[in-house]
């Protein structure tokens, strides 16, 4: 899975619905788990998300650098090059009941 020298971040898949994500440890205040969507979020969309308990991930790297994802805070530049996700919510039913 994970190559020497790659950052931990990982292209995977939802176990779920089966959509692409990005999974990562974040380091913000702890170790965060972040499971991200790769689709990036057009403007409208960052605004209408910002919630307290949803977080926005500034993507960066890619083609030929690992890609690695860093929270967008409020200092966050609004004209910011790189594409912004959130994170992964499952629209899914788990189908496994306990
Ligand atoms: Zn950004
Ligand atoms: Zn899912």
């Amino acid at each position: 899975m994970s190559r020497p020298g790659s950052t931990g971040a990982a292209d995977s898949r939802c176990p779920r619905c089966r959509a692409p994500v990005l999974a990562q440890w974040v380091g913000l205040v702890a170790a965060l788990h972040v499971v991200a969507d790769l689709r990036p979020l057009t403007p409208a969309e960052q605004t209408e998300l910002r919630e307290p308990n949803r977080l926005i991930w500034c993507l960066r790297g890619g083609e030929h650098t690992a890609r690695r994802l860093t929270w967008t805070g409020r200092d966050h530049p609004a004209a910011c090059p790189h594409p912004h996700v959130t994170e992964h919510r499952c629209t899914t039913e788990p189908t496994t009941l306990f």
